[in-house]
């Protein structure tokens, strides 16, 4: 595995690979990784000749108020995990590198980004929508490789990809979780132990709320204050959102039926999780996938 630091290295291999028709994979992360980012990394290596794993913690993604300072990083061990999934080249560009000077063009995204994260983290899904033109102009992946743990991030590159004409195949992948349900992050090492002890409910609250809609429930604000209430007995943290929209439009819902996100954002004391649950909901009673 070679890693690379510079935008234009990286363009002059991918564009002899590209000479010899290889199918370049993406997997675009903040590095810290996790099985998560590995999942993702295994199904690149599965579909592509050439498999690359960018590290860049964007600065142009978090807010003035959020965590980018204390951010977990850990090249060395990114480095190791990197090399034993077969990855192929690891791009790691410095802020320098990505952002040399103030930027006289960015990407502004305007649908989608009035709910959920878009609407708690101003101006995220720019930054977001910004440094993956950047990195997609640099990587010319054949296919990008996304988590569903961020699924607005998912809608959001979607209309990116088509609006923007990239040529690229966008594969997203299910969420990794921990034994006990938790969704896996980079960011879950900033837990306090009790929090880590009480962020098992995230999760359980969201199976509780699909078997109630299984049960067959399709209020969506039943559903939201049976998730809310969970999360308010059993946790310290503070509730960002608990929402129910139509995936992947991210609509309002006034009944629970067809293709359905549920997704949540909690605060703790040093960090915000967030987590999801897609269903497929038909309007007969238990139709849920
Ligand atoms: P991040 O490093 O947090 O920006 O994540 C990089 C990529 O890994 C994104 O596409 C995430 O959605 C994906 N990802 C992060 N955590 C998980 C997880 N638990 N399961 C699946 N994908 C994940």
């Amino acid at each position: 595995m070679r890693v690379i630091t510079t935008i234009q290295e990286m363009q002059t291999e991918i564009i002899k690979l590209k000479s010899q028709s290889k199918s370049i994979g993406f997997v675009p992360t903040m590095g810290f990784l996790h099985e998560g980012h590995l999942t993702l990394l295994k199904r690149a290596r599965l579909d592509n000749d050439i498999v690359v794993l960018s590290i860049f913690v964007n600065p142009l993604q978090f807010g003035p108020t959020e965590d980018f300072a204390t951010y977990p990083r850990d090249f060395a061990k990114d480095q190791s995990l990197a090399e034993c999934e077969g990855a192929d080249f690891l791009f790691y560009p410095s802020v320098e590198e990505m952002y040399p000077h103030s930027s006289s063009v960015s990407v502004v995204v305007n649908e989608r980004t009035d709910v959920l994260c878009g609407k708690s983290r101003p101006g995220h899904f720019d930054g977001v929508a910004t440094v993956l033109t950047k990195l997609f102009n640099t990587v010319m992946p054949t296919r990008a490789y996304f988590g569903k743990k961020d699924a607005q991030q998912v809608a959001v590159v979607a209309g990116l990809i088509t609006d923007f004409n990239f040529p690229i195949e966008l594969i997203p992948v299910d969420i990794v979780r921990e034994e006990d349900g938790l969704a896996k992050s980079s960011r879950n090492v900033n837990l306090l132990p009790e929090e880590r002890r009480q962020a098992v409910v995230l999760y359980k609250s969201l199976t509780t709320a699909k078997e109630t809609i299984e049960g067959g429930e399709r209020n969506p604000q039943t559903i939201k204050n049976l998730v809310s209430n969970m999360i308010r007995s059993e946790t310290n943290g503070l509730i960002d959102y608990v929402e129910i929209y139509s995936y992947p439009q991210l609509k309002a819902l006034e009944n629970i039926d067809g293709p359905c996100i549920i997704a949540l954002a909690v605060k703790f004391s040093k960090v915000r999780l967030i987590d999801n649950i897609i269903l497929e909901v038909s309007k007969e009673i238990g139709g849920v996938k």
